[in-house]
């Protein structure tokens, strides 16, 4: 089989967090009762008029100066015509010619170094409603016409499925970051479709693309364009040829299906929305939001590794949300060793954080107090493995550690005369074993730590544990 090169395109939605919708003084909340949130204007009654929402529009402008776009201080509202049930005027607003904003890049971090995802456009539109379907009806929900959306269309530059995965990943990233949408996917609040072709490498022009939609999480994302490409490939291979068109992602049977061919697809006679003028913004407006801007993930995974002298791998986890990163940052500067901050973060307060469902500022665990556990176990006091125990109680109680300690004699064993008392103990109990040690099985040495770890209730300290029966049998030997 000839080796060939993915190419892949996302176009993307976001659902602007504004108070109110794009056109209109309607409530942006589609989770009240069907179709309370309306008005004439989002019913798209004759002789309403739409009024710009500036919120949506600042929203947007965050994003494209976040990400390094050019903003068009004059765009055009358009009319993008389409009959649709939950379309109650017969054409959505949106922008064509000359949209908000172009070009701008997004870091990925990928398994091979860093990728930078080009922007082609990037524009603001209003949302349709919502059919919904019951036994035995079909029903529209108009809350959700006339809310406002960003659209965010990338360059053909994106290389395999997992790079999309990773792509839109860091894009729910910043749009969290920024404040600008909740991200959420399975919500609707964020929402893909795909392009994507195959060539035969060395080969200079496109090969022929198909769009996939119905792509409702992340990984969907990632699997569906798993399998267009090997779809793809195989009709090539065979000397078929791929055909234009629009497919489904049908996730029950976990492959792709064909929902319309290219002579099906609308013409939406576009036109540019002759009740709204041109929009002009001011520069200072736009330098005001530029200054507003918060650090980036990506900026902050370098200031991560930067700072605290961690891998980018965990700076990447840590920096997964705002919140997390803070809790890292928090519990790292009352810390000597942020590696051991971050291998904690990684484990148990995930962990924590997973079981209960919660997020980092429901922990019981301050950052003030996980900085209290790992002193505890950087000065000796305890040891990893006690320390794992406390945190659970931690966790579940919101005490401190070194009140857990106190209160269960947890303390670590560093009496040298105690710990030598222990050791006699294990090997006078266990001839055969000592004989076979002397013999040269050494891996018992393990077998005599464990025994008196057990015998101390895992309070003695494994080092000089190891130290001290080192120090006895090399001396018994001789
Ligand atoms: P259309 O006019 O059909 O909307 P665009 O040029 O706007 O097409 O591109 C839509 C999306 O498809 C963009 O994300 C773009 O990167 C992507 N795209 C374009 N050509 C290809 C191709 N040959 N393979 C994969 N993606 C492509
Ligand atoms: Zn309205
Ligand atoms: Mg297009």
């Amino acid at each position: 089989m000839s080796a060939y090169e993915t190419i892949i395109g996302l176009e993307i939605h976001v659902q602007l967090l504004t108070e109110t919708k794009i056109f209109c003084a309607c409530r942006n909340q589609f989770e009240a009762e069907t179709s309370t949130n309306t008005c004439p204007v989002c019913l798209g009654m004759p002789g309403s008029l739409p009024v710009l929402n500036k919120k949506a529009v600042e929203l947007a402008c965050r994003f494209i100066l976040a990400v390094g776009g050019d903003i068009n201080t004059t765009s055009v509202f358009a009319r993008k015509n389409y009959f649709y049930p939950d379309l109650p005027k017969g054409y959505q607003i949106s922008q064509h010619e000359l949209p908000l904003g172009k070009s701008g890049t997004i870091r990925v971090e990928t398994d091979d170094g860093t990728s930078g995802v080009k922007l082609q456009g990037i524009h603001l539109e209003e949302d349709a409603g919502k059919s919904f379907h019951l036994e035995d009806s079909s029903n529209i929900d108009f809350n959700r016409c006339g809310t406002p959306l960003l659209e965010i269309v990338t360059m053909p530059v994106i290389k395999s499925a997992h790079e999309a995965y990773l792509f839109l990943n860091r894009i729910r990233q910043i749009v969290q970051y920024l404040e600008i949408s909740s991200g959420d996917m399975e919500k609707g609040a964020l929402r893909c479709d795909a392009n994507v072709s195959v060539r035969p490498e060395g080969q200079h022009e496109y090969g022929i693309r198909t769009e996939v939609k119905n792509l409702n999480s992340i990984r969907y994302v990632e699997k569906a364009l798993s399998y267009e490409v090997n779809r793809q490939i195989n009709l090539l291979e065979q000397g078929g040829f791929v055909v234009q068109e629009t497919r489904l992602w049908d996730e029950n049977n976990n492959r792709t299906v064909t929902m319309r061919t290219k002579e099906e697809s609308p013409d939406y006679r576009y036109f540019p929305e002759p009740d709204l003028p041109p929009m002009k913004l001011d520069n200072e407006w736009l330098e005001e939001i530029r200054d507003a801007i918060p650090e980036l993930p990506h900026q902050k995974i370098d200031r991560f590794v930067r700072e605290y002298s961690i891998p980018q791998y965990d700076a990447a986890v840590l920096t997964s949300t705002v919140n997390l990163a803070d809790y890292f940052e928090q519990t790292a500067k009352l810390c000597k060793n942020p590696k051991q901050v971050s291998n904690w973060i990684m484990t148990e307060v995930m962990k924590t954080m997973k079981d209960e469902k919660s997020d980092p500022e429901d922990l019981k665990v301050s950052p003030k107090n996980l900085a209290g556990l790992i002193n505890n176990i950087e000065n000796g006091t305890i040891s990893g493995k006690i320390a794992k125990e406390i945190f659970a109680e931690m966790a579940f109680t919101g005490k401190e550690s070194d009140e857990i300690i106190a209160a269960r004699g947890l303390q670590q064993i560093t009496d040298k005369k105690v710990i030598e008392q222990a050791i006699k103990q294990v090997l006078s109990e266990n001839p055969a074993n000592l004989k076979r040690y002397f013999d040269g099985q050494e891996k018992l040495f393990g077998y005599f730590v464990g025994q008196v770890m057990k015998k101390t209730e895992g309070k003695a300290s494994p080092h000089l544990v190891n130290q001290i029966l080192k120090d006895k049998l090399d001396g018994r030997k001789a």
